[in-house]
Order: structure tokens, then C-alpha cells, then sequence
């Protein structure tokens, strides 16, 4: 068999250079000792799962720990699954929780184009080369032929694939091939495996440790009809070209391992190290499962940023599910920033990850309490004119109020923190009804509203707005005797019975009232918030809905 002829006749590109260019064009990388270099390699659909926010960090810790670079990669050789805008969204999404490419789509960088569909002369380039060395070789097979090959496999329980006696294409002649592409046959180009499936090794995965490999025999298609390379023989190339030094990807591709490791050895490339990472689980009922694109919210990045989840509980959340020491170091240095964290691969999970969104909300609560209130306020606002409703935009108008609610809220300036807000939009709904517009009181008292009534205009009269909370109370202690109430609780302990209800219960009716809640932070401080004008209108109607 003539391969150089058939070579020419199955890829005539005229543009394919040397295979040295590419060495060439593609140099090593000019690093320091142990620098690694990754990648992130999604296809453009536009969905970003959390899976990709949790491998996407585990690269980009790696690399820039290590003084390396850390680039991203369209593989977008599945025309029918790409999206318009979806690079933008991949990039987007993840600056938002803070990782960031040094080089890539869209970004330029020297080992591009970074769109694996503009770099179809270097995939031809070897596959040519292949076909010459008798190393791949087209196949004319339809899909009958090779659906026939699957129900005789099936059949007879044998091993499924093209490979050995089924791989019809393997040994056509010369002629046969040229007469099959005169006739304008579609062709894919198939890798002729040299590999036996009798034979194993021991593979050390960076995460998954120790593993035994099964030497690959299909003779997978590396070039498909319309010349675009499938993801196994575009890995290869690229991340040889790309100089990737550590792949680490979803633990969905271990499977595929041994035709990579096949196909680096025939084209005559370094093995980069490869680290499979276990795919982000849920307990669902009785089962544990894969978070499911479809079936949970929470497994899309969208749902981080509409739910306004700061990026940094997200990103903490994250680094507890990669490193299973990460949190005590927390413990220890919560102020630290979180890329001081010495980030392992070594110590990421070799089974599944387990979502837990409680545990997030933990983190997240336990991360908002540390911020000021001017943070906060800009935090929320921010979500608000992306997210919000025109009435919780309105919120952060009067600055200084907001900014009173938020130091109410979060407890600022007292004894201990408060911990009530886990996210923007939770955040806003809690604070709602301290905005008129937002503001729909279901008032339940404990006491009849004879005395509700009684209770709320005895207050009214007494009120002082000037007072300050000590004088404040004291009026609500009037009022509670004036009405028989216990303003002793020691008294009122010892002898229930003999009053209607204690000083306590006068102050939620206030509380009721005003707020339209039964539990709120200090009363007082909310009256001052509302102002006098708004405090006592809201008296009002809370007598007429009596
Ligand atoms: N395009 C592949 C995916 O999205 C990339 C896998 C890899 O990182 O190599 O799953």
C-alpha cells in the first residue's frame, strides 16, 4: 500500500506545514521549574454547571499556585451543541466568582486559535502524518454497517466497538479506497489501534491515585466526514500543542483514558499528568446522584448569581467540596485571604462530592456577617439593578436610611453579629416591609382587639419620638400598667393569673403593629428608622384592620 498516495487523496490540504512548524510555532513554555499548566476546555452550550465552576477552580488554584498560566479552551467541534454567546457566558460566570484565565478564547494568548474549529489544519497536519506511517486509515462504513456490528456484538457478548475482525476498513486495499472515495463514499479516519486489551497497567491518577488502565483496541475515529476531529484525537493535539502539563477533568473521561494514552504515544507526544475529578453529587431521598442539569436548580451558576449568593461564600463553598483540609485551615486564619490557602490535588475527593446547599447557606450567613454595612450596601444594591424588582431598586435611593436598616439587621456595633442573611434576594425579602410599597402586614395578636385597640392608642398618646430607648420603654411600661399588665416579670412569673399579660406582651403588639411581625431586632431603633410620620400611620391602619 502506497500511504503517502492515499494520504494525499484523503486530506489534500494545501495549507498543512512540516509537523517541526508546529513544534516550532508551539514552544515549550518559558516556566519555572514545577510551574503547571491548565486548562478549562468547555463546549460553548451556554449552561454552566457548578461541576464546571468546581473543576475550573481546581485549575486555576493549581496553576497560579504554582506560577504557571491557566487558559481557556473552546472545544466547539460539536457544531449542533454550540450557543451563541456562550463563550462570554463561560468567562462572565466565572470572573463573577473569581477565576480568571490568563490566556484564551476570546483573550488571545501565543498557543492559539483557542476555538479547536479554527485549528483544523494542525488536526489534518496529523492525521495525514498518521495515515502515512499506515497509523490510521479511512472507513467507509454507513451507519447500518456499523449498527449491524453493534447487534452481532450484543448478540454474542462480545466487546463492543470497532476493533479486530470487526474493523472492516482496517485492511482495504489501495485500490479499494480509491475506487470507494471516486464514488464520493463519505469517510471518517479511524486510528488503527495497536494496543491489547489482554494487556494492563498501573496509571497513577493526581486525584484518583493508583488506578490500572486496560490497553485501548478500538480504532476510534479521530477525523470525522466533514474533517472535524473528535474530543479524543483534539485533546491530544492541543493539549501537546498547548503545553498543557496537568489535565484535570471530569472523572466522565476516565473511560476514554487509554485511547488518549494511545494516541500521545503514536503521535509521538509527552503524556501530560491527568487528574479526574469525581462529579458533584446530591442526596436525593434515599439516593445519593449527580446533580442534575435538569432536574436541580442549584446545579446551574445562573442560580448563584439570581439568588444574589455572594461570590465569596460560593467560592469558600467550593474550596470545602475540592480540599478536604480547607476548612480547619478557615478555622485557623478566617481573615487570610482565600488564595493563601495552599491548595492540593492530592487532597481533592476521589468519589463523589456531596452538594449540600444547607452548608452553604451556613458559609454564606458566616460570610455576610463580616461584611460592613456600607458593603452590604453596595453588594445589594448591585444585585437589586441586575435582579430586583423596580420596587427593591427603589430601596438604596435613601442611602442613609438603607444603610440604618442594614446596621439594624446585621446586628453592627452590638454585642454579637446577627447571622439572618444568607443571599441578596433572601436579604431583600426580609427587609421588605420596612418600604411602604412592599409592605403587606397579615397582623396576628395574641390578645382581643379591644385591647389591641386600647393598647396601640394609649401608646400613640404617649409616644415621643425625641425619646431615646430608655425613655422610649418606659413609656411601654406606662402603658402595660395604665391596662393592668405585669411590668414586673418576677411578679408576674409567680402569678400569671392575676394579670392579662406582662409588659412583653404589650411591646408585640406594638411590634405587630409597626412591623407586621412578632420577631424583629430592637423595636425602638426600627420607629426611629421609620420616622415618626410613617410610625404612627402605620398605628393607624393597624387600628382600622382591627
Ligand atoms: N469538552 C470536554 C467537556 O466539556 C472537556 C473535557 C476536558 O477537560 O478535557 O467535558
Amino acid at each position: 500500500m502506497n500511504y503517502e498516495k492515499i494520504a494525499e487523496i484523503l486530506i489534500p490540504d494545501a495549507d498543512i506545514k512540516p509537523l517541526e512548524y508546529y513544534e516550532e510555532l508551539y514552544p515549550e513554555r518559558a516556566l519555572e521549574k514545577g510551574a503547571e499548566v491548565t486548562r478549562l476546555a468547555p463546549s460553548p452550550t451556554g449552561f454552566m454547571h457548578i461541576g464546571n465552576l468546581y473543576v475550573a477552580l481546581a485549575n486555576e488554584r493549581i496553576a497560579h499556585q504554582s506560577g504557571g498560566v491557566f487558559y481557556l479552551r473552546i472545544e466547539d467541534t460539536d457544531e449542533k451543541r454550540k450557543v451563541e454567546g456562550a463563550v462570554e457566558v463561560i468567562q462572565s460566570s466565572l470572573k463573577y466568582f473569581g477565576v480568571e484565565f490568563d490566556e484564551g478564547a476570546d483573550m488571545g494568548g501565543n498557543y492559539g486559535p483557542y476555538y479547536q474549529r479554527q485549528r483544523a489544519e494542525v488536526y489534518h497536519a496529523f492525521a495525514k502524518d498518521l495515515i502515512k506511517r499506515g497509523l490510521a486509515y479511512p472507513c467507509f462504513c454507513t451507519e447500518e454497517d456499523l449498527e449491524g456490528i453493534r447487534n452481532y456484538q450484543t448478540e454474542n457478548k462480545l466487546l463492543p466497538g470497532y476493533y479486530g475482525e470487526f474493523a472492516k476498513c482496517r485492511d482495504l486495499t489501495e485500490e479499494e479506497i480509491i475506487a470507494n472515495v471516486k464514488a464520493g463514499k463519505p469517510y471518517v479516519i479511524r486510528l488503527r489501534s495497536q494496543g491489547d486489551v489482554e494487556k494492563k497497567h498501573t496509571f497513577r491518577d493526581a486525584v484518583k491515585g493508583e488506578i490500572t488502565v486496560t490497553e485501548n483496541n478500538q480504532d476510534v475515529v479521530i477525523l470525522k466526514s466533514d474533517g472535524i476531529p473528535t474530543y479524543h484525537f483534539a485533546h491530544a493535539i492541543d493539549d501537546h500543542f498547548m503545553r498543557t502539563t496537568l489535565v484535570i477533568r471530569g472523572e466522565e473521561w476516565l473511560s476514554s483514558l487509554p485511547i488518549h494514552i494511545e494516541l500521545f504515544n503514536v503521535l509521538g507526544f509527552k503524556l501530560p499528568r491527568y487528574g479526574h475529578n469525581c462529579s458533584i453529587q446530591k442526596i436525593d431521598g434515599d439516593v445519593r446522584r449527580k446533580l442534575s442539569k435538569r432536574k436541580d436548580p442549584e446545579a446551574s451558576l445562573t442560580f448563584y448569581r439570581e439568588q444574589g449568593y455572594h461570590k465569596m461564600a460560593v467560592k469558600t463553598y467550593m474550596l470545602t467540596l475540592l480540599n478536604s483540609n480547607f476548612e480547619e485551615w478557615l478555622l485557623k486564619n478566617p481573615e487570610t485571604p482565600l488564595d493563601e490557602f495552599k491548595y492540593s490535588i492530592g487532597k481533592m475527593g476521589k468519589s463523589g462530592a456531596l452538594f449540600d446547599i444547607v452548608k452553604l447557606n451556613d458559609i454564606a450567613k458566616t460570610y455576610m456577617a463580616t461584611l460592613s454595612a456600607e458593603e452590604t450596601f453596595d453588594f445589594l444594591r448591585e444585585w437589586a439593578n441586575e435582579y430586583g424588582t423596580d420596587e427593591q431598586k427603589g430601596y438604596f435611593v435613601d442611602r442613609e436610611r438603607m444603610l440604618n436598616i442594614l446596621t439594624l439587621y446585621m446586628g453592627i456595633g452590638g454585642k454579637k453579629r446577627r447571622k439572618d442573611f444568607v443571599c441578596a434576594k433572601q436579604a431583600l425579602e426580609l427587609i421588605a416591609w420596612f418600604f411602604e410599597g412592599s409592605f403587606k402586614p397579615e397582623y396576628t395578636y395574641k390578645l382581643d382587639s379591644v385591647t389591641v385597640k386600647k393598647i396601640l392608642e394609649d401608646f400613640a398618646a404617649a409616644y415621643d419620638h425625641a425619646d431615646d430607648n430608655q425613655g422610649w420603654f418606659g413609656k411601654v411600661k406606662g402603658v402595660a400598667e395604665q391596662n393592668g399588665f405585669a411590668t414586673d416579670m418576677k411578679a408576674y412569673k409567680a402569678n400569671p393569673e392575676a394579670f392579662p399579660g406582662s409588659v412583653a406582651d404589650v411591646a408585640e403588639v406594638l411590634r405587630v403593629a409597626t412591623t407586621g411581625l412578632t420577631n424583629t431586632p430592637d423595636l425602638w431603633t426600627i420607629m426611629q428608622i421609620l420616622g415618626e410620620e410613617q410610625t404612627r400611620a402605620r398605628w393607624n391602619a393597624a387600628i382600622s384592620a382591627l
